[in-house]
Order: C-alpha cells, then structure tokens, then sequence
C-alpha cells in the first residue's frame, strides 16, 4: 500500500503529519509521490478560517473524481475531525460527512498522539511539539474546539527529544504549542484546576502567599520552582516554559525558536531565559489580533493596547535587537473605522516585521459566532486588509528585495 499525507494548515498540523507518517510507514506501507499511485490518502485539515475549510472540501471533492477510477481509501483527520467528534449536538459530523461523502474514515488526531516518532523530512529543522489545544477561548478562535483543551507533553519526553535531535545533529529547533508560554499549568495544577486557578478571587494570592513559594514540580528528582505569571495585577497560571526553553537553549543548539506565544503569559523570567541564550531567536511572533481595546474585549484577549506595547517596550529594553511579528485580524465583528485607525497605530509603534493577516470569518461554535455579528461588508474587510499589509509586510518585502 502506498500512502501520501495532504496537509493544511499551520505549523502544529505539519508536525502531526510527521507523527502520522510513522503510524502509515509502522503499518507497512510506503509514500506515494502523487495522489494518483496513492491507495491511502490522509488529509490532514485545518479550520482556522473558512477559506481553510473550503479548500479541504475541494481537495476531497476532486479526489472523488480520482475514486471513480481506481481503489483509494481517503481518510480525513486533524481540526475538522477534532472539532466534529467534540460537539455534542452532532451537526458538524453531520455536516462534514454529508460534503465529503467519498471519505472512508475520518480519524481524530488523537488516536496519532504523541506518541510516534515523527519521521522527519528535514535534515537541520525539526518542530517539537510541546502541547497541544487552548484554554483561552478567545471569542473568534476554533482552536479550543478542534484540538480541545491545553495537554502538556511531559517535560522528560521533551527534553529527551531534543538531545536525541542534537546527537542527530539537527542545528535548528522550534518548540510548538498553541500558546506555549502556558506550559506546564495542566502538569503542575491538573487538567481540571486551570480555569479554577484562573477564575480565583484577586485577593486569594494576598491571603495565601505561601502557595506560590510551596508549589514545586519534580523533574528527574530535581525540584523546579514553577513560574508564576502575573498579569492584570494576578497571578495567572504556574509555567515550565521559561525553564523548559532554557533547558533546550543550553543544548547548544544554532537556533531555537519557539510559537506561539501570548502576551498575557510572556512573564519576566521568560525574557530573562530569551536575553541571556543568544541562539534563542530574536524575531519572536507575539500574536495582538487589534490594537483597539474595545475589539480586543470582544476578542476575549485579556490586555489592553498599552499593556502589549508595554511587554514590546519591556522586550526591547531587554533585548536590543529584538524583532516581532504578529496575527492580526480584519474586519472583526462591529470594527469601526476608529477600532482599526488603533491597529494601524499600535502597528506603526511597534514596527511589525511581519503579520500574518486574517479577514474575520465565522467559525462553527464560537463565541462570536453566537454573540455577534459578521457586519462588516468584504469590501471594507478587503481594504482594512491592504492597509496593514502595505504598511507592514510590503515595506518588508522590498527590504528583502533589496
Ligand atoms: S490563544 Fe486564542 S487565538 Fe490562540 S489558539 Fe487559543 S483561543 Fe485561539
């Protein structure tokens, strides 16, 4: 049998794909250099934006065409299957196996895991995935409901993973997670206390300060202190990240790089680990979707635009030849003219090297989708889109250019 992987999406699914080929090759079977000597399609799908989404109906409609004429099983797997086997009502499964009737199997990304070694196409890079799904529920992200809530990878396997990539002789590293600055949390406080930790009472952390000096996570018998993000005037969640990338960093790797991460769980310590290892990267992609604070309450991001120039000013001071880029979103529910006006300027103070810029589109579930409206016209979606790209990736792309 030969197989061949079709893959969408971001740098998370790519490394899922690598994990998937072990599966196909322990199975006995070998790559395919096209779909058509393929038996055994797997298309790994991602659902960030519709336009993601309807380009995996197109694929598996055209490969119907291919099933009419020879014997090919096509499976579908990553966020489509995440999001389908997660919601309770039915509806998604529903609606995806009635557009994709040729697919044999659709496979949650789950029954992958982490568990295989990926099989690694590059020589000198190599993602490391570190967790998997999110907590955070922002209001336009599908996130949480395809890939389900945050899971760490134990930190061992981690860590054993990269030493292995060293010996190997793999120059560059990219640690992986959806928000991998929160690391660790769901190993130190357990899956379920996450949302609890987040939702206690400001005050708590006063009353009970020793908790915080207390807690401690035992890695190879050796006690580590957890580091405790404070942010908004709390302290969030406990995280391995910091020590986790120091660890890697003193590896001697070229370069180790890592996504994504969220302001609100940039802590002090982290930057500290980034400025004192010089081969941890120096562009690092800090995500602000809107410059506008009333978009970004919407948006369920838990800073302002002061307190994301405040962490760029904080990164800066720090690290002089620190450069960012970011995922900024269009056209979001209810953006006035004004709204956006506070992105361009947030995005001219910070002087982006490059975003990755989306026009807002509903996805299936999430909050916005149910509390909001999409009410800005495409036009002015598409026009909003063209002033942040000629303002920050057109410039940059001359630079290179030149
Ligand atoms: S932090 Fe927000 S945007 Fe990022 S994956 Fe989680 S819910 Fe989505």
């Amino acid at each position: 049998m030969k197989y061949l992987i079709h893959t969408f999406g971001c740098q998370q699914n790519h490394a899922d794909s690598e994990r998937i080929q072990r599966n196909l090759i322990g199975r006995g079977m070998t790559k395919a250099r096209s779909f058509k000597t393929a038996d055994y399609i797997v298309i790994n799908t991602c659902m960030i934006r519709e336009s993601a989404e309807n380009r995996v109906y197109g694929l598996v409609n055209n490969l119907g065409k291919l099933k009419e004429k020879k014997q090919v099983k096509i499976i579908v797997t990553g966020c489509m299957v995440g999001l389908a086997f997660r919601d309770k009502t039915g509806k998604f499964l529903k609606k995806i196996r009635e557009t994709m009737p040729q697919v044999d199997e659709f496979m949650p990304i789950e029954e992958v895991g982490f568990d295989f070694a990926p099989v690694r196409n590059n020589r000198t890079n190599a993602w490391v995935p570190i967790s998997n799904g999110c907590n955070n529920f922002c209001t336009f992200c599908i996130v949480p409901f395809t890939r389900g809530r945050e899971i760490s990878r134990p930190f061992k396997d981690i860590i054993d993973e990269c030493l292995e990539l060293k010996k190997k002789g793999y120059k560059n590293i990219t640690l992986l997670g959806q928000n991998v600055n929160s690391y660790g949390a769901d190993l130190i406080l357990g899956e379920k206390n996450i949302q609890v930790m987040r939702d206690i009472n400001k005050t708590y952390f006063k009353k009970n300060p020793l908790i915080l000096v207390k807690d401690k996570f035992r890695i190879n018998d050796k006690e580590i202190k957890p580091v405790y993000v404070k942010h908004l005037g709390r302290y969030r969640i406990p995280t391995l990240f910091p020590i986790l990338l120091d660890e890697v960093a003193k590896m001697g790797f070229d370069k180790v790089d890592f996504i994504s991460s969220n302001p609100w769980d940039f802590s002090d310590e982290l930057i500290s680990v980034i400025a004192r290892n010089k081969n941890i990267t120096r562009l690092i992609h800090l995500p602000v979707q809107s410059g506008s604070d009333t978009v970004l309450k919407r948006m369920n991001r838990w800073y302002t635009q002061k307190q994301y120039l405040n962490l760029i000013n904080k990164l800066k001071k720090r690290i002089p030849d620190i450069r960012f880029s970011t995922d900024i979103i269009v056209g979001f529910c209810g953006e006035t003219d004004l709204e956006f006006k506070d992105t361009v300027k947030l995005a001219k103070k910070v002087k982006f090297e490059k975003a990755y810029l989306a026009m807002y589109s509903p996805r299936f579930n999430t909050a916005a989708s149910k509390a909001f409206s999409d009410n800005i016209p495409h036009p002015v979606k598409k026009k909003r889109w063209q002033i942040l790209e000629n303002l920050i990736n057109v410039p940059n792309l001359n630079k290179m250019v030149v």
